[in-house]
């Protein structure tokens, strides 16, 4: 079978899963999970002694001690790489490839993916446009960060995504670059007036001011604005309704780990995307906590058999919903605390969202675990890294060339190794602040 083939099989077994009953949707899940822990703990070092909880004496999987699993923290998946990996990778599972993450906590990190672990999450966004009534045949503009550096600003792909070119479902798509100034992407969005628009939060309420700061309309109508990366509040919904006459919908993933849940057009809550996903939500004793609770997310990709990540900390708060939706049967998320990048000044006027590539290039160049940058002025910013040893020159100096190349301008960086990046007031370490006083 060509991935191809593979891609029209999983989305078929996607939509049929919508119209089963809970209990055979329940069933399957358990099943699945149960595999991949008990790979996990026959092929991988690391899990030897963690999951041998879940199997009894005569090998049979122990469901109720999953709640005492210890979560996978990110400081580990970095640490203990090595011995993640599984030595017996199921050859139907495909190729092997790296899922880089955008290093949201300052640390980035990588996991070890396979073909078929690609392929099902990138069928999961097909019923997040389905759920929107959006099919791809529509123009569709995606504003996404990458270094200035690593080609054209702005490029035009025959489809929305990969797994529509699997099936053959053609629509149009321009991608620009999130780097580019504020100013610059407002005026692009005007000349090529998208009817589906996939953007940052905080860049699309940078958009949105300039039309409400010069009492302007767009002149385009979006039938759909998905928003990714962060968390978002509602008063940032309702000026982004305000100026573009749409509600703005999630989709909640992570690089490591894939699409996680997606937010319903009708109860606008976050629903797990279970048959590709596992997830907790627990309290500080890492034990579930009950609905409208708080507490912090672990994720479980039930197709991780490269890399199992078994009850892995994202690293972002969440309140646990009631499953009382008609759309789905699986675990319900009521809202997404998680953290929130600043955007930083473009030196030629507007704001721009840096690319979080620069974080995980320039920490590899520093040899550093956890990194910040913060700008004083639009020209001005601070590299703040922590690292074990002293970087040689020549490391120093690429990183700081890294930066510049990102930004697309000659900003003056500076560099600065610290024992531990400093918390914020609300106790979380972002990793871009923009220290400049009055916004505009
Ligand atoms: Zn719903």
């Amino acid at each position: 079978m060509n991935n191809d083939e593979i891609v029209r099989g999983f989305c078929k077994v996607l939509d049929s899963c919508e119209t089963r009953s809970r209990a055979e949707l329940q069933a399957q899940h358990i099943t699945m999970l149960e595999r991949l822990c008990r790979h996990a703990w026959q092929t991988t070092p690391f899990y030897k002694q963690r999951l041998k909880l879940l199997f009894d004496d005569d090998g049979a999987f122990r469901l109720e001690a999953w709640k005492d699993v210890q979560p996978l923290t990110r400081r580990e998946l970095l640490e203990e790489f090595e011995s993640l990996r599984s030595s017996d990778v199921p050859k139907n599972f495909g190729g092997l490839l790296f899922a880089e993450t955008s290093g949201s906590t300052g640390q980035p990190v990588r996991a070890l993916w396979t073909d078929t672990q690609q392929i099902a999450t990138q069928c999961v966004i097909r019923r997040f446009d389905q759920w929107n009534a959006s099919e791809p045949h529509g123009l569709m503009v995606t504003i996404s960060g990458r270094p200035i550096s690593s080609g054209p600003t702005e490029y035009e792909e025959e489809h929305w995504a990969p797994v529509y070119k699997a099936l053959g479902q053609p629509g149009r798509h321009v991608n620009i670059n999130a780097q580019l100034p504020t100013d610059h992407l407002w005026k692009r969005l005007e000349e090529i007036k998208p009817q589906h628009l996939k953007v940052r939060p905080q860049q699309l309420l940078a958009i949105a001011n300039i039309y409400l700061s010069r009492s302007l309309r767009p002149s385009f109508e979006l039938a759909t604005i998905r928003l990714y990366g962060e968390p978002r509040g509602k008063s940032d919904d309702d000026t982004i309704a305000k100026v573009f006459g749409t509600r703005p919908l999630s989709n909640y993933s992570a690089e490591e780990v894939g699409h996680v849940a997606l937010e319903c057009p009708d109860c606008r809550r976050y629903h797990v995307v279970d048959e590709v996903t596992h997830v907790d939500v627990v309290d500080d004793a890492n034990q579930p906590v009950g609905a409208g609770d708080i507490g912090r997310i672990l994720t479980t990709p039930l197709y991780s058999y490269a890399m199992p990540l078994i009850r892995y900390e994202l690293g972002d708060e969440v309140r646990l919903g009631e499953a009382d939706c008609h759309r789905s049967q699986s675990v319900d998320i009521a809202e997404i605390m998680g953290r929130r990048a600043d955007l930083f000044h473009h030196p030629d006027g507007g704001l721009f969202r840096p690319t979080a590539l620069v974080l995980t290039q320039t920490s590899s160049l520093l040899g550093a675990a956890a990194i910040q940058i913060v700008q004083f002025d639009p020209n001005r910013f601070l590299v703040r890294y922590q690292a074990d040893d002293v970087p040689g020159i020549d490391a120093r100096k690429g990183a700081v060339s890294q930066v510049q190349d990102a930004f697309g301008f000659r900003a003056n960086v500076s560099l600065e190794r610290v024992a531990e990046i400093p918390a914020m007031a609300n106790g979380k370490r972002n990793v871009f602040v923009c220290e400049i006083q009055n916004p505009d």
